[in-house]
C-alpha cells in the first residue's frame, strides 16, 4: 500500500492531440506546456487571461485566429481545453463553469426524452440528483447498478440505453469500477462509457486509454488543487462527438469564464507532485485508521482487503487522497469526530491542498437520502491534503479519542 508509484498503467507517454507527429512527451511535461506556448505578441511564458468578451474583425467575417465572441472560443479556454486533452489523452477538452455544467451539457448532448442510462449506486449526490430531479422532467430514464460488477451494469441495460456512468474511485465510499469490463458491457449494448475521473486524476488514472468514451471531471477538486475555483471539464476521443459537445457547450453556454480557465491551468501545473503527495499522506493515514479501536471499516482502494484493491493497481498508478472511514458509535458519534477535528478543515469538496473532513449522510450526500445511493449514517470523509503527515496523525487521533 505505501506503494503508491506501481506504475503499471503510467507507462507515460502521451502527445498533444493537435500534433500527433509531435515526439511523446512525459505526463508532466504535458501538464506544464500542453496548449501553453508563450504568448505570441509578447513572449509571456504563462497563457493571459484574455478577460474579453468580443474580438475586433479585419472586414466582416475576417476573424483573427477564429476568435468572435467568448461564450463560442477563448484563448485562455482553449489553453487550458487542448491541456486537458492532451493530459487524458483524448481529441478534445471542453471547460465548463462547474463539474455539473459539464455534466449537463453532457447528458443533453447524448440523450433525448425516453433514452436510458445507467448510473452507479455510489456517486457523487449532485449528480445523482441531475438525473433524478432535473432530466426525469425531461423524460430521461435512469437505472442504478453497482457499477463495480459488469454483469450488473448489463443486467440494467434497455433497448433505449445510450450511456452507462459510472465514478471510480466513487464518492464517499472509494468503490472500484474495472474501466475496461464496463466499456465492454456498454459498447456491446451500443451504449457510450461516461466515467467521472474526479477522484483519480488524469495523473493516476486515464479512463480513455481503457475503452471510455467520455471522462467527466469537476476541476474544482484535484485539477484546480487550490480551493479557488469551481471548474467542469468534458474530454472525448471521437472528434464527431467533440463537435456536438462543442456545439451544446456555446449553445447552452455554461463555460468557463478566462479566469477560471486560468486557475485550473495554473493549479494542473503541479498535478503530479500533488498526487504523490496526498497519496503518501493517504497511506499514513489509512495506517492509523486500520489500527484505531474506534474506526470499524476503512474505505480505500489501496487497501488490500479493499473488493477492487487488485483492479485499482491495475488501472491507476497510485490510489489517491480520498479516505472514507466509519466509526463506532453511529451518527452522533461520526459527527463528533468531524466536529472535533482541528487540522482537517470541517467542509464539503476535496483534492485541494488542505485536509477536509466532513459527514456525507448530512453534507455531500444529503440529496441521496433515501434513495439506493443513501450512505452510512456512522461514515466520515477525508480529503487528505499535502500538510505535514505527523500533524494530520496529530489530529485525527485527538477527533477520535
Ligand atoms: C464535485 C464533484 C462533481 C460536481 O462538480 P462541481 O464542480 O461541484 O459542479 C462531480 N463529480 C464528482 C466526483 C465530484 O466530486
Amino acid at each position: 500500500m505505501s506503494e503508491q508509484r506501481d506504475n503499471s498503467n503510467g507507462s507515460g507517454a502521451y502527445s498533444t492531440p493537435e500534433s500527433p507527429q509531435q515526439e511523446q512527451r512525459g505526463f508532466e511535461t504535458l501538464a506544464i506546456h500542453a496548449g501553453q506556448a508563450a504568448d505570441k505578441s509578447t513572449g509571456a511564458v504563462v497563457p493571459p487571461i484574455h478577460q474579453v468578451s468580443t474580438y475586433k474583425q479585419d472586414g466582416v467575417g475576417g476573424l483573427r485566429g477564429g476568435y468572435e465572441y467568448s461564450r463560442s472560443a477563448n484563448p485562455t479556454r482553449t489553453a487550458l481545453e487542448e491541456n486537458l486533452a492532451a493530459l487524458e489523452g483524448g481529441r478534445r477538452g471542453l471547460a465548463f463553469a462547474s463539474g455539473l455544467a459539464a455534466e449537463d451539457c453532457l447528458l443533453r448532448t447524448l440523450l433525448t426524452p425516453g433514452d436510458h442510462v445507467v448510473i452507479p449506486d455510489d456517486a457523487y449526490g449532485g449528480t445523482f440528483r441531475l438525473f433524478a430531479r432535473v432530466a426525469e422532467r425531461w423524460g430521461v430514464q435512469w437505472s442504478v447498478a453497482d457499477s463495480s460488477d459488469p454483469a450488473a451494469v448489463r443486467a440494467k441495460l434497455r433497448e433505449r440505453t445510450k450511456a452507462v456512468w459510472v465514478e471510480t474511485p466513487s464518492n464517499p465510499l472509494l468503490g472500484v469500477t474495472d474501466i475496461a469490463a464496463v466499456a465492454e458491457v456498454a459498447h456491446g449494448a451500443g451504449a457510450r462509457l461516461v466515467v467521472d475521473n474526479t477522484f483519480a486524476s488524469p495523473y493516476l488514472q486515464q479512463p480513455l486509454a481503457l475503452g471510455a468514451d467520455v471522462v467527466v471531471h469537476s476541476t474544482t477538486k484535484y485539477m484546480g488543487g487550490h480551493s479557488d475555483v469551481v471548474g467542469g471539464a468534458l474530454v472525448v476521443t471521437d472528434p464527431a462527438l467533440g463537435d456536438e459537445l462543442a456545439f451544446h457547450q456555446n449553445a447552452m453556454g455554461g463555460i468557463a469564464g478566462p479566469f477560471d480557465s486560468w486557475l485550473v491551468m495554473r493549479g494542473i501545473k503541479t498535478l503530479g507532485v500533488r498526487m504523490d503527495r496526498h497519496g503518501e499522506n493517504a497511506a499514513r493515514v489509512v495506517q492509523l485508521l486500520t489500527a484505531h479501536p474506534k474506526v470499524t471499516e476503512v474505505f480505500y482502494p489501496g487497501l488490500p482487503t479493499h473488493p477492487g484493491h487488485e483492479i485499482a493497481a491495475k488501472q491507476m498508478r497510485g490510489f489517491g487522497g480520498m479516505v472514507s472511514f466509519r466509526v463506532e458509535g453511529g451518527e452522533e458519534a461520526a459527527v463528533r469526530v468531524c466536529d472535533r477535528a482541528r487540522l482537517f478543515t470541517l467542509g464539503e469538496s476535496l483534492g485541494g491542498v488542505e485536509s477536509l473532513i466532513e459527514h456525507p449522510g448530512r453534507m455531500t450526500h444529503a440529496s441521496a437520502a433515501g434513495s439506493a445511493l443513501e450512505v452510512p449514517a456512522d461514515l466520515v470523509r477525508l480529503s487528505v491534503g499535502i500538510e505535514s503527515a505527523d500533524d494530520l496523525l496529530a489530529d485525527l487521533t485527538q477527533a477520535l479519542d
